[in-house]
């Protein structure tokens, strides 16, 4: 059985998301991730929440 995590995007706990380095990201927002392209300023919004939860995962 799998254990419910945050994810690292939206904060949102669940199930059916992937480790991606060492951040948690839900389904829905890899989808997005993988939808915006990499011009997008949304785009840069990913990366930096990547960065900030991997740096904290690093730390912790
Ligand atoms: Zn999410």
């Amino acid at each position: 059985m799998k254990t419910p995590e945050c994810c690292s995007i939206c904060s949102k706990k669940t199930e059916d998301g992937i480790h991606l380095l060492r951040v948690y990201i839900c389904g829905d927002c890899e989808k997005e991730m993988l939808e915006t392209p990499a011009d997008d300023p949304k785009y840069q919004f990913f990366i930096d929440q990547m960065n900030k939860a991997h740096r904290t995962a690093i730390y912790s």
